[in-house]
């Protein structure tokens, strides 16, 4: 027996498994199996990592305090209350071991970011997973699972994979009935697609236990680039700092990021592709006799009638060479999560769904 042994909770890791990317001998995969935006890179994006190319020799800005700023002005946010990560992945990573260790529990709804009980376990911390109530989150059942261990709720608004969004009443209500002691995180990476939802903005700004995380992945197409942030109260983000590598975020990643928070054309043009293509694949996947609730995501749930129809749709999509989400993991063994593509990609999805069901 070896003497050498990780930390408590480190062996209860399941490795993540991402959306494939790939079909064995076909070089034309539509890949709608993680949420990334079908409109690809904002020009001025690309165009500000050509122009930070040239600087890579020199190290990056250590206070991403351009970056911050276009946020901050963009959302009406305060950028010293604004903590910028490799990912949201990153900005969720340290606030969890900011804030919980082993003897810990941190929540998180039967439905939730398959990265909540990861990042959980790697504190050392116990993930306590609470049901959702017909794929929806159930605040009652969250308070109800508040003991004297929990550091933190983490909270997935909208809903990935249900699509689903916590109303903002809801929203007050767990945060009213939460222990000032009990951190809120809402994790809200498909915030633009819910229109009207200011991601947790409001109450990340008036309480001193909620943080709200956003990404640059989804609507702003930089998925492959890795830029998050996160915005709450300004004890809490002068904790988190303390977390952060100094170099965490190349230039390349800042300037892409600046360029595409401040593009309001494309965040305007993106929501509009988005709810008419979502209303399109969510009637078509209702006419094929598939359970699909409204989504407020760039993503749909389709739900067969059970986990072997839903592979056999898998199956037939994967001929057609498109690339979905199977949420067994999540647990809808009977399930695909598709995410919105443009309008050509969605009419290839509904072809090819359609000739399914029809035996072809
Ligand atoms: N939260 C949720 C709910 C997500 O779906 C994702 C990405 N799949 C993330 C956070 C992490 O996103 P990123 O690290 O790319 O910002």
């Amino acid at each position: 027996m070896t003497l050498i042994t990780p930390q408590p909770g480190i062996m209860e890791i399941a490795l993540y498994q991402g959306g494939k990317s790939k079909i064995a001998g076909r070089d034309d995969v539509l890949k709608l199996s993680s949420n990334e935006n079908p409109l690809g890179v904002p020009p001025g994006a690309q165009a500000a990592i050509v122009a930070a190319a040239g600087q890579v020799h020199l190290y990056p800005s250590t206070d991403h305090a351009a970056l911050r700023g276009a946020i901050g002005a963009v959302h009406g946010l305060d950028p010293e209350r604004i903590i910028c990560g490799v990912g949201s992945d990153e900005v969720l990573q340290f606030v969890t071991q900011a804030y919980a260790g082993p003897g810990d529990e941190i929540i998180h709804t039967e439905h939730g970011f398959s990265m909540y009980p990861v990042l959980t376990h790697m504190t050392g911390a116990t993930p306590v997973r609470v049901p959702e109530a017909g794929r929806r989150v159930d605040v009652d059942a969250i308070l109800d699972a508040v003991t004297a261990r929990t550091r933190m709720v983490l909270l997935t608004n909208p809903g990935n994979p249900t699509g689903t969004l916590l109303a903002d009443e809801e929203l007050l209500r767990l945060a009213d009935g939460l222990p000032e002691r009990v951190i809120l995180v809402i994790d809200a990476a498909y915030a633009e697609f819910a229109e009207g939802y200011d991601g947790g903005a409001a109450l990340a700004t008036e309480r001193p236990n909620v943080l709200m995380t956003r990404t640059f992945s989804k609507i702003y197409g930089l998925g492959g680039l890795r830029v998050g942030w996160g915005y709450g109260p300004q004890e809490m983000i002068d904790v988190l700092r303390r977390l952060r590598q100094p170099f965490n975020l190349s230039e390349l990643q800042m300037a892409a990021a600046e360029a595409a928070v401040r593009d309001a054309d494309w965040l305007r043009d993106c929501v509009a592709l988005n709810r008419d293509q979502r209303a399109r694949l969510t009637g078509a996947l209702r006419q094929l006799g598939l359970a699909c609730d409204d989504s407020e995501t760039n993503f749909v749930l389709a739900r067969f009638a059970d986990a072997a129809e839903a592979e056999a749709a898998d199956r037939a999509l994967q001929a057609a060479g498109i690339l979905v989400r199977g949420v067994g993991g999540y647990g809808f063994p009977e399930g695909l999560r598709i995410t919105v593509g443009d309008a050509d990609q969605t009419g290839r999805v509904i072809a090819a769904l359609s000739r399914w069901r029809e035996g072809g």
